[in-house]
Order: C-alpha cells, then structure tokens, then sequence
C-alpha cells in the first residue's frame, strides 16, 4: 500500500503503490484518483485506507484538481467540498498535521517541506508542468510563507523513467530548450523526456540541496499505476505532512 516512506525532522512524505485497497479492475486496488471512472465509493475507501496506514484523519488531506499548469494555492485546512476542487497543480500549506495530496501516474509527483519554517508542499510535475514551471512556482509560494531554498527537503517520486518515456522529436526538442536536463533517449534508441530530472535540475538551480528521487519507473513497476501503459487505470498519491 505504501510503498515508500520517510521522515525527516517531522516532516512526512509518503508514496502509494497500487495494492492493498478495494477497487476492481482495471483500477486494483488502490486507485485514489477521483476523475479516472472508478466506482466513488471505491475510491473514497481506499483514500481512508490509506490514510489510516499512514495515521492521518482523512478528512485532512488536501487534493487538487489537476491541469497540468503552473498555478498554486496556498491552503490552511480541507476544502469545504470534496467534488468542484480549485484547478491548480500545486498545494502549499503551514499547517501542521493538514496533508497535501498529488495523484500520478506516470507524471512526477514533487513533495517539498522545510521543517524549519514549518512549511510543505505538494506538486503534480508531467511534462506540461514541469516545462510551465509548477515546482519553481510551489518553491516561490513556499518562500513567501518563510521557508529557504537551502533549507527545503525535496522528494520525487514514482514516475515514468526518461528510458521509457518517447515522445516525437520535436516535443524533446520544445522541452530541451526550456530545460535541458529533462533531454532523454529511451532504451530503445529513440527521443524522450526525463520529466523527473528535469524537476531535480530546477531544484538545484533554486538552491534545494536535499534532493532524492524514487528508483521506480512506473512503467517499468506492476506495482504501479502507468497511464502509458494502460491508458485506463488509476492513480497514485504522495503525501506530505507535518507533525
Ligand atoms: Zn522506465
């Protein structure tokens, strides 16, 4: 269910795989997206699944409505609806205890906290995001409620590898010159897009130090949703949080 965890001086950052929740196929198990034609009911289980294994209140985890732009809300409890959430990419928050949630699968979900500062948040970084800027823009909104670039801890996590993700080449192209990190050959020989590390070079221009990245190509993993590979699937979430 969780696939990978850690904490770091009081700040949480998790990441889901896709077993140990309810829903039936093509979404098994653990779908916690809400927009891919699930069953509600099933997803709404598997979100308190996997909050209780995480030992969150699930009605303190904050999701967005993602469109794959640069806009960030900041935000200091739920929302008060479930259905009808704000269209941004990214979720800042300096609320202890209140979790930001991103869906994948495939795109790179960002989870960045200073725990000095006391403050976190969430990014859904695919390719349209990571070239418009999301995460430099989480980084900003960060900023502005106290925290330091050297100060921030900064996750990656399971995401579709630059070997395996293709595209034509003029699309690398297009990336490359936005960030030419993000420039990628599949193993097969052909143009691609290392979404992730083109997200890691944009930290480490900003100055964020602590950078690690999830091993997990997710479509490499069965252990993972890929919308690449299976268009019709569900979806992962990472978490973070304060204590
Ligand atoms: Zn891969």
């Amino acid at each position: 269910m969780i696939g990978q965890r850690n904490n770091v001086s009081g700040a949480h950052f998790a990441f889901t795989d896709r077993w140990g929740g309810v829903s039936a196929a093509p979404y098994e198990e653990l779908n916690l997206g809400g927009a891919v034609g699930d069953d509600r009911e099933a997803v709404l289980r598997n979100r308190e699944l996997a909050a209780e294994a995480l030992g969150l209140d699930p009605t303190q985890v904050v999701w967005m409505n993602q469109v794959h732009g640069p806009d960030v809300a900041v935000v200091d409890g739920p929302w008060a609806t479930d259905t009808d959430l704000p269209c941004v990419d990214a979720l800042v928050t300096a609320r202890r205890g209140l979790a930001l949630a991103v869906l994948t699968a495939d795109c790179t979900p960002v989870l960045l906290a200073d725990p000095v500062a006391e403050v976190v948040a969430a990014a859904h970084a695919g390719r349209p995001g990571m070239v418009a800027g999301v995460v430099p823009a989480a980084v900003e909104a960060m900023v502005k409620l106290g925290a330091r670039p050297e100060r921030i801890v900064a996750r990656t996590g399971p995401a579709v590898c630059g070997r395996c993700y293709e595209v034509p080449a003029d699309m690398r192209a297009d990336v490359a010159a936005v960030e030419p990190a993000a420039y990628a050959e599949t193993s097969w020989g052909t143009p691609a897009v290392d979404v992730t590390a083109g997200v890691q070079a944009q930290l480490e221009r900003l100055g964020v130090r602590d950078r690690q990245q999830s091993p997990v190509c997710t479509l490499e993993s069965h252990d993972h949703f890929s919308y690449r590979r299976e268009r019709t699937t569900g979806r992962l979430a990472s978490y973070v949080w304060l204590d």
